[in-house]
């Protein structure tokens, strides 16, 4: 087979118009024989880093992955678009694994997928002498790293790979790296002399916000009027209700808004995403169901009206601001209601316990980015295992927030929820605990005689919304927790060190601005 052209074959077997980020640079390395390492993150487009040059190269590009109940999926793919893939790994048959062996040996294979335990068996190292191979690549290769998250025994057999076949150019790969992580990478898999491509997960034009909520269509157009007049952009609510309400709010006040969500009519949704695309100035109003694949460059603000249920999630939706590079907005407002809903939304998710966590760990990353006193850019960089300065161009750098001792407030909290189970063998949600606390009368409290409980009223120090805000931040600790069909208040393992005086709790004190907004709300 003749060498073929990197660009032509991005166009003609993947049929992508440009090369994204450093993927050029990196295919053409790689295409003549360099070694390369790779930091990337997710969906930055890794995979084509290696699937060209192997396509460009004489022989088969021989794939690590630790993911092997993706493999089928990842051959499938490539075979629909007439590549000539295979794997070898231990969910196959003998007879499958034979065909794979026998179309590599005989040239007819483009990429081999291999499991790294593959590798130990003498037999493959042989088979492997005995074919032509274009490269290797080193897919999840963080999997080296001892200290990581994701070590795999298996992967330090890697090192072999250069010491065997010296002439081959390896590409080893990853989406998670710190800085340690990388140069263990690098020093493990023999690649300090390889080239080193590292993308940042930084968007330095986007300014990173999080406000709590009070009133959030009325913060949300403030928002818009003050600073994005007659920009695009798009605001993502959770349900589908939520997003043709605010639509309609928009519009009313003027604003040029659209909905988009999985409930409306094909031509209706195709019709609305059209004009976003093509008009200025134009607001989506939609679901998570809106953005893939969409490539704007003109998004000036991302707004979120409830939270995302991921880091990964919030830092993908934000990401859909600003690609040209001009400066961009990604606010989000947050409140109580939304740890509820969320942790709610947990409890009643179909799926196993080990789900369940999985999701738990997620809302929680999410929760301690929202409730952070440090930069934005620092805690969302730091998730994706990337170290970052203060940025200047967060909320939380503009006007650093001012933290506060809570721990007796928490107590007031945690107390009230203790003595309404303990004596009453009650549980109740966040709105009624605020109102003891608060010494309200209302018909709830006397219909409970909960005037009588010793907590009544030992909370005036504080307004409803600074209590609400005090909840918020021990459920987004797991302090305190929400559970059941009325979403009521319940302790957790450690709210009893916050109970005994054994921890302290230093809260944040949410800026003057939304105080100032839900005050004339009350008023
Ligand atoms: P990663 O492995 O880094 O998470 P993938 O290789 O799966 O990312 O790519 C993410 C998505 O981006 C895929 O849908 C892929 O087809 C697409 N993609 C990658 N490179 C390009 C490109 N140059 N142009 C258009 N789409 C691309
Ligand atoms: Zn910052």
């Amino acid at each position: 087979m003749a060498p073929r052209d990197p660009a032509q074959v991005l166009h003609q077997v993947f049929g992508y118009e440009d090369f994204r980020g450093d993927q050029r640079e990196i295919v053409e390395h790689v295409s003549g024989g360099g070694d390369a390492l790779v930091l990337m993150p997710t969906g930055g487009g890794k995979s084509l880093c290696y699937q060209i040059p192997a396509l460009v190269r004489d022989g088969t590009g021989v794939v690590i992955s630790p993911l092997i109940a993706l493999m089928q999926d990842q051959v499938d793919a490539l075979r629909a678009l007439g590549v000539r893939a295979g794997f070898l790994n231990s969910t196959q048959g003998p007879q499958e694994r034979r065909d794979t062996e026998r179309a590599f040996l005989d040239g007819e294979l483009d990429l081999l997928y291999l499991a790294p335990e593959r590798l130990r068996v003498a037999s493959t190292a042989d088979l492997l002498d005995r074919g032509r191979i274009a490269l290797f690549a080193i897919d999840e290769a963080h999997c080296v790293s001892q200290w990581g998250h994701d070590f795999r025994p298996d992967y330090l057999a890697l090192s072999e790979l250069h010491r065997r076949w010296p002439d081959v150019p390896r590409i080893a790969l990853t989406a998670t790296a710190t800085r340690a992580t990388h140069t263990e990478i690098a020093e493990r898999l023999d690649l300090t002399d390889a080239r080193h491509f590292v993308a940042s997960f930084d968007r330095p034009n986007i300014q990173y916000r999080i406000v709590p909520k009070a009133e959030e269509r009325r913060q949300l157009l403030e928002l818009l009027r003050a600073e994005h007049a007659g920009d695009a952009g798009i605001v993502y609510c959770l349900s589908r209700r939520k997003v043709e309400q605010v639509a309609e709010f928009l519009t009313a006040q003027g604003i040029t808004a659209l909905p988009y969500h999985a409930g409306l009519e094909a031509p209706v949704r195709a019709a609305n995403q059209a004009r976003f695309l093509r008009e200025d100035g134009v607001v989506m109003v939609a679901t998570i169901a809106f953005g893939m694949g969409i490539d704007k460059p003109d998004v000036r603000f991302v707004a979120h009206l409830d939270l995302p249920k991921s880091v990964e999630g919030y830092y993908q939706e934000t990401g859909r601001a600003g690609r040209d590079g001009l400066p961009s907005t990604a606010w989000l407002a947050y409140g109580l209601g939304d740890v509820v809903q969320q942790r709610k939304m947990i409890d009643e998710s179909e799926g196993d316990l080990a789900h369940r966590r999985r999701l738990t760990q997620h809302l929680d990353a999410m929760l301690a980015l929202c409730e952070t006193v440090e930069c934005r850019r620092v805690n969302l960089l730091a998730y994706f295992g990337q170290a970052g300065e203060p940025c200047g161009n967060c909320d939380t750098c503009l006007t650093p927030p001012q933290t506060w001792d809570g721990t007796v407030a928490a107590q007031k909290v945690l107390s009230t929820v203790w003595r309404l189970k303990k004596e009453r063998n009650q549980s109740f949600g966040a709105g009624h605990v605020v109102d003891i606390l608060l010494g309200k009368q209302s018909p709830k409290i006397s219909q409970h005689r909960h005037d009588e409980l010793s907590v009544f009223g030992v909370g005036s120090d504080l307004r409803d919304s600074e209590w609400r805000a005090v909840i918020r931040q021990l459920l987004a600790r797991e302090l305190l927790a929400v559970g059941g069909a009325y979403q009521t208040l319940a302790l957790t393992e450690t709210s009893g060190e916050v109970l005994r005086g054994e921890r302290t709790v230093a809260l944040r004190r949410d800026p003057e601005r939304a105080a100032r907004a839900s005050r004339s709300r009350s008023a």
